[in-house]
């Protein structure tokens, strides 16, 4: 693709409404886009216009697809080449296949970057997103965390998950470091998030990136579940010496013949020690857990449930969705618009789940901003 670096065509990429995560830049896509130093339209943070991209006559239109955002972009390229019909649509992938757990898909025409995630890439240059200034905003009032992929990938199976069994692949702590003293410098940013699939497989590299952070003064989160069974006091008191102040476990489900059937590798005894340890030294725990998860039931998630109360944890229920809808056509497992797919057991039970945890789910974005501004006014 480095032929569409020199070439004379005029592009402009977008990222289209998922309607999820409004308040997390499209990483993968700000990768790419930085590689080929191109515009992306990012209709998922600024909505309005919502036809805005009309404005702009290409050569090629690049749209970033994720699953679920597979029948926005569909809708994209069907209007933008009802207006311009010499103009070249494609799919945009690359560098990074998942977030969010949300996989990359891809249309048959497709700009493909082959360039693995590693420290040579260029840190994402966000200015380039048109939604850049209400990142920007928001990142300097800390309401809205900035986003950093350290590693992606994982080595573990279980079988709900769609970053299993990938090739793990890291970014020196000292990269890491330097893009986010980069961001600080740059965009002002006060807190950052991190968006690996699986940060703490490697103990060591967890404390030395602990290490090196501390000195930005940031506070900082781990927004995808941490493994229980690798997180002990020494990566505690890491994390929290150098700023972090919220942790989140993938749990999915506190019933060991579950945990086992999903191939999750631990013990409900490993997954309470380390919430814990972690309830010492975070006021903020969460944990992920899945709805509907094969060999689970009604009662078993009630259970999960109920644990999660008991620990004094938010609990940040989801629905399973088998790999066999093939996660390519729009189904969310959370967010507005989520539905039960599992046939584990009745759907309608499903959703009551989900409705009795949506309280115990961490504040939501929009409420954070809520608070900070009274205490904005309070002061
Ligand atoms: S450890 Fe986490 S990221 Fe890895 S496969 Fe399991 S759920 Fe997915």
């Amino acid at each position: 693709m480095e032929s569409l670096k020199k070439s004379n065509n005029s592009i402009i990429f977008i990222n289209p409404y998922a309607g999820v995560n409004f308040d997390i830049p499209n990483v993968g896509f700000a990768y790419i886009a930085t590689h080929f130093n191109v515009k992306v339209i990012d209709l998922n943070t600024k909505r309005y216009p919502k036809n805005r991209f009309l404005k702009y006559k290409v050569d090629i239109l690049g749209i970033s697809v994720q699953s679920r955002t597979y029948k926005e972009a569909i809708k994209i390229s069907e209007i933008y080449r009802k207006k311009y019909p010499s103009a070249k649509i494609k799919s945009v992938s690359g560098i990074i296949d998942i977030q969010c757990c949300y996989p990359y898909v891809e249309f048959e025409d497709n700009i493909k970057v082959d360039i693995p995630f590693s420290d040579n890439l260029p840190f994402p240059d966000y200015e380039l997103f048109d939604s850049f200034d209400i990142f920007k905003k928001n990142w300097e009032k800390n309401v809205w965390n900035y986003p950093i992929m350290t590693s992606q990938g994982c080595p573990y199976q279980c079988i709900y998950c769609m970053s299993r069994n990938r090739k793990y692949l890291t970014r020196s702590p000292e990269n890491c470091y330097e893009e986010l003293k980069v961001a600080k410098e740059r965009w002002n940013i006060k807190s950052f998030s991190i968006l690996d699939d699986c940060f703490n497989v490697d103990k060591k590299r967890v404390i030395k990136f602990c290490e090196l952070v501390k000195n930005l003064n940031l506070s900082w989160s781990c927004a995808n579940g941490l493994r229980a069974d690798k997180f002990d006091e020494d990566v505690a008191k890491a994390l929290k010496e150098s700023g972090c102040s919220h942790i989140s476990f993938g749990i999915e489900s506190i019933d060991d013949e579950v945990l086992k059937t999903v191939k999750k590798g631990e013990t409900s005894k490993e997954i309470e020690n380390a919430v814990i340890i972690a309830k010492k030294y975070f006021d903020s725990v969460n944990g992920f857990f899945i709805i509907g998860l094969p060999g689970s039931s009604y009662e078993k998630d009630l259970k999960s449930l109920e644990w999660a109360k008991k620990m004094g944890i938010n609990a940040h229920f989801s629905y399973y969705v088998p790999f066999d809808k093939g996660m390519q056509y729009d189904l969310l497992f959370y967010g507005i618009g989520a539905k039960p797919v599992s046939k584990t057991y009745p759907k309608g039970l499903q959703k009551k789940i989900y409705k009795m945890t949506y309280s115990m789910r961490p504040v939501q974005p929009f409420i954070t901003r809520i608070i900070n501004k009274l205490k904005g006014i309070l002061k």
